[in-house]
């Protein structure tokens, strides 16, 4: 026992007298390392990520368990890297690329339509105008504002307004919506169609 111990001393200054020297090697070469390990990398890469698969697939339980650990052990860390990339000119262009994708996907389209609808129907209102429906009734207003009378132009764009406000139990549909300009539509606001028209009628009458 003593024999193997007095053996074995020089042996393990050895190994600890390299491994400092290896720290302090690359220390001072750090960047050179770097480098070169990036230029292994990118002249292996397809064996690499091969060899990467491979480990991956007759290890999985331990790598998820290790990637598990490490998320627990560095949490703070981790949410803070994730913090500065998000904020970083390339995680904004990652993100925009990523909503682009999402909006032009089936389910990020019907999401945006649920949304319109929702937005439009307010709770339980039934949602029954096409557009063709429209565009025969600004034919039929003359192509100008029901409330001011005023005709539209790009100035002036025709916006649907809800005779009874959606918010106050009115439909989308086609008996309950006429076109106004969106003066006449903000000013009328949620409220019922007579209130309003009798403010425009007393703002008129002394003209
Ligand atoms: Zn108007």
């Amino acid at each position: 026992m003593g024999m193997v111990l007095v053996g074995a001393t020089p042996d393990i200054e050895r190994k600890q007298r390299k491994a400092e020297y290896d720290q302090e090697y690359r220390a001072k070469n750090r960047e050179r390392i770097r480098a070169y390990q990036r230029a292994y990398y990118k002249e292996h890469q397809a064996r690499l990520i091969a060899k990467q698969h491979k480990y991956y697939e007759e290890h999985r339980e331990e790598v998820l368990a290790a990637c598990k650990a490490y998320r627990e052990a560095n949490h703070e860390t981790i949410k803070e890297r994730v913090r500065k990339y998000r904020q970083s000119e390339r995680g904004k262009r990652a993100r925009r690329v990523r909503d682009r994708r999402y909006e032009q996907s089936a389910k990020g389209r019907a999401n945006a339509r649920r949304g319109y609808t929702k937005r439009r129907q307010g709770v339980g209102a039934i949602v029954d105008f096409t557009a063709d429906e429209w565009a025969a009734m600004l034919g039929k207003h003359d192509y100008r504002c029901a409330y001011c009378g005023e005709p539209f132009d790009l100035c002036r764009e025709p916006t649907q307004d809800h005779i009874v406000p959606i918010s106050k139990g009115g439909d989308h549909t086609k008996s309950n919506i006429v076109p106004a300009c969106k003066s006449c539509n903000s000013r009328k606001n949620n409220r019922p169609v007579e209130q309003f028209l009798e403010e425009l009628n007393a703002s008129a009458a002394p003209r």
